[in-house]
């Protein structure tokens, strides 16, 4: 009989940053520990982590930081965190080598830290708690789910995951350690909420392997424009460049973790007769050999901001050329759209030839609504909390949940800082909320600040005023017009995106807010905006102008 808690620090109607707690008792487990990218980040170099006092607070508590892959929204506030607490980590071979190549990056010395590596069979008892795992299918090696078990049931926490049948042996899904956890008691699944709208789901990669062989038969020097967090699909880009005796060349300031981290632990292979250092070459022929397979990687927008200052003679190892043939495997997320289409456009002006690899034959390292379905199958949780995901990706999970069957009362919709508590085995909400908050942080990106950014900084060099005006109907819950914007002392006007971004957060809070609530506290409500707002722009500019909020209700009541 047990007191359990679990809240999230971070990840809850957001896209990274995750960080779950689970309490049992008086011991703390802590699952994951990421960060975020700012969500227009040409702007700004800084990442967003969760705040961790609660964890600096009750240090003594915490059994261990659990994680779960290698990506930065999962693992990548782990080096802050150390410094903050120095907590046992455990983690796969993979995983942990992630850790440990960031705080070599920040020259901290590894050996003063506790870093685990388990595998996927490893039991960890903690008195009378036992966390096991289980490997996932995902889109960087040595992925996990992580179970705590609980006299009164198991807590399974299932992030990035995805099943699938067609793919290569080392990402297989442990269907064993999966099945076996189901002993009739699992009390709760959090499980993610990213690919939950993916309606059209690609089995395999046939027509991807085709569409990039076909390329590069038909091609001279060929760019292949991707994102550097999917090392699965970089390896198959590889293994295709190489039967086409292509030379390779990997660059993007982003990729030097994956790259060095793939090499050495075995999940990156380029043969050393086809790998390429374009650093060591004639600067002169820009690089420009008819059987190179230059492969760019990055996060966000990367990916076609590296295309960018290739087709304007910002890049000091390639000129984009006509002869070149550019291929993006790159689908816009968030934010990216606009970056993505101006990029195309210009690739296409500049005469070459641009292949764009849609989303439509590319396989997802997410769970749509029949993995997480399949999930809910396996392990027939008895409460489903989806996690990771903007609130209406964590909604639409909450609808598959209930095509599967579940009772409203048993999905449970959290913000961060929410705690959901259960007293020997049945939930409480009587808990107080746990304080969470964005926490800056400078330097998660390595590397040097490109004119761009510099130049865009020095136009928001000005502090001033914003106003955001919302006309609302609060009888019939709806927004009637706006948000509309309007900035005083900015000096120069706003990039279109960053408008739209305030305008879509600014939306965001208050048709949440319409609809959850009855009655709501304008009051909490302008602060809300207001600190959605003033948060977007400072990662954005850096700077800290006055938001002012007005919200006007013209339902005449
Ligand atoms: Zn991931």
């Amino acid at each position: 009989m047990a007191k359990i808690k679990f809240f999230a620090l971070g990840g809850l109607g957001e896209n990274g940053k995750n960080m779950y707690i689970t309490e049992v008792d008086d011991k703390i487990f802590v699952l994951d520990c990421g960060l975020k990218y700012p969500s227009f980040d040409l702007y700004g170099v800084d990442g967003v982590i969760p705040d961790f006092s609660y964890l600096i607070e009750n240090e003594s508590k915490i059994q261990g930081l659990f994680l779960s892959h290698g990506h930065d929204e999962h693992m990548g506030g782990v080096v802050e965190l150390l410094r903050k607490v120095n907590i046992p980590v455990f983690g796969t071979h993979f995983t942990i080598s992630n850790v440990e190549w960031e705080l070599e990056q920040k020259a901290i010395d590894k050996t003063n830290y506790k870093l685990y590596r388990i595998n996927d069979d490893k039991e960890l008892r903690f008195g009378e708690v036992v966390v096991t795992f289980f490997a996932t299918s995902h889109s960087v090696p040595e992925s996990l789910g992580i179970a705590i078990k609980t006299e009164d049931g198991t807590i399974v926490y299932a992030p990035d995951f995805v099943f699938s049948s067609s793919i290569d042996d080392k990402y297989e899904t442990g269907y064993k350690n999966l099945t076996n956890l189901n002993d009739g008691n699992i009390l709760m699944l959090a499980s993610e909420s990213l690919g939950v709208n993916n309606l059209t789901r690609v089995n395999n990669d046939f027509l991807f392997n085709q569409v990039i062989n076909d390329a590069l038969i038909k091609s001279k020097r060929i760019i292949f424009s991707m994102y550097s967090n999917d090392l699965n699909r970089i390896q198959k880009v590889v293994d295709m460049c190489v039967k086409n005796n292509r030379k390779i060349a990997i660059i993007g300031r982003n990729t030097q973790r994956i790259v060095s981290v793939g090499m050495s632990t075995g999940y990156l292979k380029i043969p050393q007769e086809n790998f390429m250092n374009l650093r060591f070459m004639d600067e002169f022929n820009n690089n420009n050999l008819e059987n190179l397979a230059v492969i760019i990687a990055g996060n966000r927008h990367e990916p076609y901001f590296m295309l960018q200052r290739m087709m304007t003679n910002q890049d000091r190892l390639i000129k984009i050329i006509p002869t070149d043939t550019v291929v993006t495997i790159a689908p816009p997320v968030l934010g990216t759209e606009r970056i993505a289409t101006r990029t195309h456009d210009q690739l296409s002006k500049a005469g070459c030839r641009v292949i764009n690899v849609e989303k439509n034959i590319l396989k997802s390292s997410h769970g749509d609504a029949e993995d997480l379905m399949m999930m809910y199958q396996i392990l027939k949780p008895k409460y489903i909390i989806p996690i990771e995901g903007e609130y209406r990706h964590e909604y639409v999970q909450k609808k598959v949940a209930l095509d599967a069957g579940y009772k409203e009362e048993r999905i449970i919709m959290l913000e961060n800082g929410d705690v959901l508590g259960f007293i020997d085995g049945v939930p409480s909400r009587d808990f107080n909320k746990v304080k969470t908050s964005d926490v800056l942080i400078d330097g998660s990106i390595v590397g040097d600040i490109n004119e761009v950014v510099l130049h865009d900084r020095e136009t928001f060099s000005r502090e001033g005023a914003m106003i955001v005006v919302t006309n609302i109907d609060t009888v019939h819950h709806r927004i009637v017009s706006g948000p509309t914007i309007k900035t005083v002392g900015f000096g120069l006007e706003l990039e279109k995106e960053i408008s739209d971004n305030i305008i879509n957060i600014t939306y965001e809070v208050i048709y949440k807010e319409l609809q959850m609530r009855e009655l709501f506290d304008w009051e909490e409500l302008k602060n809300k905006v207001k600190e959605g707002v003033t948060y977007e722009l400072k990662s954005i500019t850096r700077k800290d102008p006055v938001v002012i909020p007005v919200i006007i209700d013209v339902s005449g009541e």
